[in-house]
Order: C-alpha cells, then structure tokens, then sequence
C-alpha cells in the first residue's frame, strides 16, 4: 500500500558522510544541509511522510551537475532531481538519503528556433516563466499542469494538464534532452529533427522516468503558434453521465477542442466558495477552443448542440480574456479550492486514466464508492483525455483515517485497471504508486529494472522510486 512503500532504510552512512565534505567544500554556500533547506526538498504537498536529503545542491550549471554525480557514483550516494517539487506522489523524497539537486537557478533560455517551432531551455524553468519569455515572439508552450512546475520535473514525470487533449502530453512535446548519466557524462537523445528513425527512442525513455536513469541539463521543446482567437465558456449537466457523453460526442466528432474539463458538484461548490463564482453546483465542463474567429465560433455553436443533445443547460462562452482568465484561473485553483474547505484535513491528490468511452463508468462508481464510504472527495478531471483525479480530505492522524483512504485508492485503482486504463495518467508512480504498476503491467516491470539496472548499476538515481529493485 501507498503509505507502507514510503519507508525504507538503506543509508550508506559512510558514503553520505565523504560526499557532504566533499560538496561542501566544492560548492561553499551553493551546498546546503541545515534541516529548513533539506524539508523543503522533500515533499510538501503529499499525504505520504516526507524523507529528507542529506543536502541540497543549488546547481547552476551542467558541470555542477556532472561534478555532483561524479562524486555521489564515487561514493554510491543517492542524488535526486528537484524542480519545484510539485510532484504528488513521493518523488521527490529522500528513503535513503543523499543528495538533491535543486534546479531554481539552472532556468535559462539556451535557445528559441522561432522559424522551427522549437526551444532548448534548462530544466529549472517553470512552465509560466518560459511563457512569459516567448510571450513576444508568438508562439508558447502548452503542457499546463495545475502547478507552476519546472520543465525538467514536467518531463521526468511526462506530465500533461488542461491542454493535453489538443497538444498531447510531454511525451508528444519534448524533442530532445541532455541527459548526465551514471558515469558523470552528458549525452544528448536527438537532434531537433520533427521526426526521427535514428535507433532506439531514448528520449522518451527518459522523459517519465522520474530521475531515476539520470539528471536532465537541458531539454528542448515544441513550441506553438499563440491561437489567433481563442474561446472559453461553461456548461452545467444535471449528471457526471450527461456530462461525459457530452465530452464523448466532442471528441468523436473531432471537435478540435483545446481543453474540456470536467468538476463535479462537490468541486464546483468548493470553486465557487474560493474563486467568489457563482456557478451551478452540479456537474460542469469548462472548455476552450482555440483558432479563427470563424473557427472557434464554429465550434461553440456545435459543442452548444451536443451540450443540448446530451441534457446539458446553456453553454454560456466568451471570447474576452479577461472573464477567460477568471474561469481557468478558477479551474487551475481547484486543489486549493477542495484544502480549503476543510484546512484541518490531509489531502490526498490521485489521478487514473481510462478509455474515454469508460470515463462515465469510472467516474459515476468511483462517485459511488466515495458516497459508500462516507468520504470527503471531490473529482476533476481532464475528460477529453479519460483522465481524471480525486482529491481525497481525511484524517491523517489516525490510522483508521490513513486506511480508509488507501483502501479507495486501492479500488480506484483495481477499477481503472479493469476497464483497461491505468493507474496514472500524469501524476506518476513515485512510491504511492508502486504496487499498481505491478497491477497494472506485471512482468513489463521487470524489464523497466532490467533498464535501470543496466544505467544506473549503483542504483544512484532517485532509488526507491517507480519500483522497487529487489
Ligand atoms: C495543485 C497541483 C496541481 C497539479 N496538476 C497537475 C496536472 O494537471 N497535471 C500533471 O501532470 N501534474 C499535476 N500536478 C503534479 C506536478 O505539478 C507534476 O508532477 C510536475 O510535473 C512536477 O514538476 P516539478 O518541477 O514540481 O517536479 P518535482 O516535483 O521537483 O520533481 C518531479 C520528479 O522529477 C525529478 N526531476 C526534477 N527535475 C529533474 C531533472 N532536472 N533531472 C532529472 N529528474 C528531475 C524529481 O526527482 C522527481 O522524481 C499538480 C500538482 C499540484 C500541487
């Protein structure tokens, strides 16, 4: 179970000691080990115990990194990656110790190829940061999720958001990366080619392995055209049914849609109290189109008659920015919408992933299940893509607290699993997720640690994550 993978105990004392004195003396003040600057490193935002590291590297350069991996192989030190730590599912704790390596001051720019749609950039910068610097040229970046996170934590967990539906996740957007592996040198995975036969695909290998086969310097990017008109609105349905079969006409009609997400009641309730909105509270999509004038008009009107089709309400949409902005400034603010509604509880943060055609199903059990239990829960989800998260509040004091949600977890899972999905769909495996992906791909597992075992035979990088090496 979730809590139960968190713990684990295999500190090389002596290693960690050699590799403190030796970072320490390397890299002065930019190498940290006082306990406020190892919490922060470890997770924040979880429900699961926080591990913290040893020390905290503020890297600013890919020879700091690669001096740092140098010298954590020599001594068989744990070094994990750090962006903003936004993950939810453990990844950024510290089971055995060691190193982090903090990114925030490794977040520059290296290159923008306007003409090819394209940008190279280190992997401390956020994903808005980045935005802002290619505001001028057109174009943008647009894997969204819910936090301000790095590139390179985006690309190590292959996250996704609202956007995923039209532009793909980072598996579809990341061209390349640089990559220092367990021999303290840096190799490159592509070139900045669309497409590519060149031998074995190791930038997607990668891009989702969570630190754990080497440390991201650099990773270059797709980028696209800013959409010349783009057009967002609401659309209140009396069911997570209706609601779902409306996103399913959508897409199988190959409206081109740029986002559609799905909030149901509770959730809705919680946005409406936090955002000051005055929405239905009953299950609700927010959209956006992206495209012409003609265009986005276009498909308003015919996701407007699919909405009606399905028993929706008016789909209520707007081409200004602003009233834009407020909606999915709303929608991005939906986690701490849900904390807020009762502070004093733990959050637990889980996202699956089904065919869309199992989405209704998913949801409305999973809705079930929530009701039967007696839980505090609320569900968004990025339905376009059939991925969908819950945000579970509980008793994180008590140990009946602590295993009624992992009991859930566990069924949402095991249900996920059963209509062919998957256990997450952007979140990750971390240590939360480590038994359901042996659930979910049995001996495919194995060959994942035959991989790891073969790049990194000290287990070095980010150990007691995805799996367990036995
Ligand atoms: C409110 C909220 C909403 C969220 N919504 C979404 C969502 O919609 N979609 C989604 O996909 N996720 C979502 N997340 C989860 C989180 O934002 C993503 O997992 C994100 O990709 C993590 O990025 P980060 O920079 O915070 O990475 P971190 O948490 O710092 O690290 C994540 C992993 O990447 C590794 N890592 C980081 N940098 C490097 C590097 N340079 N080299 C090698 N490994 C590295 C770490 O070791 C760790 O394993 C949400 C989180 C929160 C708190």
């Amino acid at each position: 179970m979730a809590l139960k993978d968190a713990k684990s105990g295999l500190r090389n004392e002596a290693g960690i000691a050699a590799v403190l004195g030796i970072l320490k003396q390397s890299f002065g003040e930019r190498f940290q080990t006082g306990e406020s600057f190892r919490a922060q490193h470890a997770h924040t935002t979880t429900y699961i115990p926080a591990q913290l590291p040893d020390g905290v590297l503020f890297a600013e350069t890919a020879d700091d990194v690669k001096a740092a991996v140098r010298v954590c192989a020599e001594h068989k030190v744990p070094l994990i990656g750090f962006g903003t730590g936004s993950s939810l599912e453990g990844q950024v704790n510290a089971p055995n110790g060691g190193i982090s390596i903090d990114f925030s001051r490794m977040n520059r720019v290296l290159e923008v190829n306007a003409e090819d749609l394209d940008c190279t950039v280190e992997p401390g910068i956020t994903r808005e940061e980045l935005n802002v610097y290619l505001r001028d040229t057109g174009l943008f970046f647009p894997i969204d999720p819910g936090a301000n996170a790095s590139i390179g934590g985006m690309a190590s967990t292959r996250a996704s958001g609202t956007n995923a539906v039209r532009y793909g996740t980072m598996k579809d957007n990341v061209l390349s990366v640089t990559a220092v592996t367990a021999n303290g040198e840096e190799v490159r995975t592509a070139r900045r080619a669309r497409k590519s036969s060149a031998g074995y695909d190791m930038t997607r290998l990668f891009v989702g392995s969570e630190g754990t086969l080497g440390i991201l310097t650099s990773v270059t990017l797709r980028l696209q055209g800013i959409p010349q008109k783009i057009g967002g609105g609401v659309c209140a349905f009396p069911t997570i049914k209706a609601a779902c079969d409306a996103v399913i006409m959508t897409i199988q009609m190959g409206i081109p849609v740029a986002r559609i997400e799905l909030l149901d009641a509770l959730q809705i309730k919680c946005c409406n109290a936090y955002s000051n909105l005055d929405y239905e509270e009953t299950p609700t999509l927010f959209l956006e189109f992206h495209g012409t004038d003609e265009t986005v008009a276009l498909q308003s009107q015919q996701f407007a008659e699919i909405a009606t089709e399905c028993g929706g309400g008016e789909f209520l949409w707007t081409v200004n920015a602003e009233e834009r902005a407020k909606l999915w400034k709303a929608r991005h603010n939906a986690y701490w919408a849900s904390r807020a509604l009762a502070p004093e509880l733990a959050a637990l943060s889980t996202d699956v992933c089904v065919p869309i055609s199992r989405l209704a199903d998913c949801i409305t059990e999973t809705q079930a299940d929530i009701e039967a239990n007696g839980l505090l829960a609320m569900i968004v989800g990025h339905a376009g893509d059939g991925n969908f998260h819950v945000l579970v509040l509980f008793d994180d004091k008590t140990s009946e607290g602590i295993s009624a949600v992992e009991n859930f977890v566990a069924r949402l899972n095991a249900r996920a699993l059963e209509m062919d999905g998957t256990c997450t769909g952007e979140h990750g495996i971390g240590q939360g997720k480590m038994s359901f992906l042996e659930q979910e791909l049995g001996g495919t597992v194995d060959l994942m640690r035959q991989v790891k075992r073969s790049l990194d035979p000290d287990n070095i990088f980010n150990p007691g994550k995805i799996f367990h090496l036995g």
